[in-house]
Formats: structure tokens, sequence, C-alpha cells
């Protein structure tokens, strides 16, 4: 009853000229109430399809092929636009890398969030315009009665980032889902972003969804992580499981891939070969062709199994511990 967002066995597929693409294919996870959640994983993994899927922002030849997105136990997909629209924007609000794909550039950015709130609550334009210059000293902008009159083009990045979080927590949503939030930003802006991040799950009662190539990220923000690779599930555990005691081998691989402070930016040690061609999936574990433990038996689908203390792992190395009979052969 506590789930907020139950995501069961998605499947998002696109018709391409070259075939069906799969790219996501199975992902199942919940998002409980006051949670914070990281999705981790490459690009092509399917972690932003997975985030556009829950917004029903999935654009032809894209589909949601199969699976249930349930959001406070109603099913998403099933909702007509009208009723959906409801929803977006007040309940579940979305942060995209680029901050400026979400602002308007011919309006001063305190009208656009005064705009948002207008939109799902009776307010008059000097209240709402109030509320702006409010969330604004929320999410950290100094001078915040003044800021309010800026066009987007004359703040900086990380404060157009700013923005359009004020925006985002305008009509308080349960969940607020970050993709790669910092991602456009420089490094000490980034970690600004997160610190705000983390302070606002403090003071605001909205559960997060983070989606970032980054697990260093997730691991500063997060309590609990899903790790993708070729639009399925790989690891899903708590962040110290995850991240300080990973199991599946690719999860093991992105975090020795994660620069040391010392060596700025260049990568300790790079997961050898490329993300799988999505029209030519390997059968089995599509992790196979880039793994130093594979066998025989990687070629059939491992299926996610339990290894230890609720965390989940897709690989034929681990047992089941909840199922330990059962076989796939
Ligand atoms: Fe490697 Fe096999 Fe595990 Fe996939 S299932 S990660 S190929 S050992
Ligand atoms: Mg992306």
């Amino acid at each position: 009853a506590d789930k907020l967002l139950q995501v069961k066995n998605l499947q998002t597929h696109f018709k391409t000229r070259s075939g069906l693409v799969k790219a996501v294919d199975g992902v199942s996870f919940d998002v409980g109430t006051g949670a914070s959640v990281g999705i981790v994983g490459e690009s092509g993994s399917g972690k932003s399809v997975t985030s556009l899927s829950i917004m029903r922002l999935i654009e032809k030849p894209g589909f949601i092929a199969g699976g249930q997105i349930l959001f406070q136990g109603r099913d998403v997909v099933g909702l007509s636009e009208r009723e959906f629209r409801a929803v977006r924007g007040r309940d579940l609000a979305l942060v995209f890398q680029d901050p400026m794909s979400a602002l308007n550039p011919v309006y001063p950015v305190g009208k656009q969030v005064a705009e948002s709130l207008q939109a799902h609550q009776d307010l008059n334009d000097q209240q709402a315009m109030q509320r702006a210059v409010e969330l604004f000293a929320m999410v950290g902008i100094s001078a915040p009665d003044r800021r309010v009159h800026d066009y987007p083009h004359k703040l900086s990045g990380g404060m157009r980032q700013r923005v359009t979080i004020a925006m985002a927590l305008a009509n308080e949503p349960s969940l607020l889902i970050l993709d790669e939030p910092t991602t456009a930003l420089d490094v000490t802006i980034q970690a600004q972003i997160l610190d705000l991040i983390r302070d606002l799950r403090k003071r605001v009662n909205t559960s997060v969804l983070l989606i970032t190539h980054d697990i260093g990220v997730v691991a500063e923000t997060c309590e609990e992580v899903v790790v993708m690779y070729g639009g399925q599930v790989m690891e899903r555990g708590t962040v110290q499981q995850v991240t300080e005691a990973p199991q599946h081998p690719y999860t093991i691989g992105l975090l020795t891939s994660i620069p040391t402070p010392g060596m700025k930016g260049r990568k300790l040690n790079t997961i050898g070969g490329a993300v799988p061609n999505p029209l030519h999936m390997p059968p089995g574990c599509p992790f196979q062709p880039r793994c130093s433990h594979a066998m025989d038996i990687c070629a059939t689908p491992p299926g996610l199994r339990e290894t230890d203390g609720g965390r989940k792992v897709a690989c034929w190395l681990y047992e089941d511990s909840a199922h330990p009979a059962v076989t796939t052969t």
C-alpha cells in the first residue's frame, strides 16, 4: 500500500525500418512513498525510455507493448490523455537534463513558475508570483524577488536548473523524476545541484526517481538503485548493497570505471566492448558479449534472482535464494 509507483514487466518498443527495438524489455521496480530510487546505466540502457514511459511521453514509433505502470494504484498506461494530464505536473513532475527545453525563452522565469502553479491551484497572479518567489528561495536562488523577473537567457545553467526544479516542485508532486539533472552542468555546479536535491528530500515530502549514467551520483543521492543494461534490470537493491558490494559483473564494471578525485575525469578502467546493437540483442543475458565470466548457460535469460537481503541480480553466477530449486533449462 505504501508503493507510490510500481513498474511491472514494462515493455517499451520502437518500430524502426530495420526492425523492432525493445528499448525497455521487462523492467520491474517500485518506488515507495518518501523513497529515493536511482536508475543507472549507460546511454542505450533504456533508463530514459523507462522514465519517459512513466510520464507517458513516448512518441511514435515508440509504444508501450506490455506491462503496467501503477501510480498511486492506478495504471497510467490505460488512462486517457485528459485523465493523465491532471496527474502530470501535479502529482508527477519531471526535470530534464537541459533546463532550456523546459523553459520558454520569451517569458520571465517567475511568470513561468506562477503559470504552472495556476494550472493546478486557485491562485491569483499576485499570489502565484509570491509563491514563485518562495519557491526560488527554497531552491537556493539568491535575491529571488528580483530573479523572478529575469528571462531564462540571463541566468546561468545552474540557476536555470534550479528554476526548473522550483517549477517541478510547485504543486508539491508526490513523485519527482529527474532525468540526468546535472549532466549538462560543470562539476562544481553539479555538486551544488546534488546537494540541493538531497536537501530538498529532507524538507519536501516528495519521492524521487533519479535517472543517470553516473553511479556515483546515485550513491550520493538515493537510497535504492536499479542498474539497467540492454533494456533490462541487471541488479536492484539498496545503495549500500549495490555500490559497496556489487554482485552483477556489469555493476562491478560501472563502479570500477568511476574516476577517482585525484584523476580529474580520467577513467580508471572502462568496461570493454560496446553496448549491444538493440536490433541484434544477444540471446539470454544482454551483457554476455562484454562479460569476462560468460558461460554457455548465459545464452538463456537468467531472470532476476534474489541473492541477499532482498537484493535482486540477473546473473547465472548467483543462486536464487528464494527459489533454489528452480532451473530454467
Ligand atoms: Fe556474465 Fe553470464 Fe552473469 Fe550475464 S549471466 S553477467 S554473461 S556471468
Ligand atoms: Mg538519456
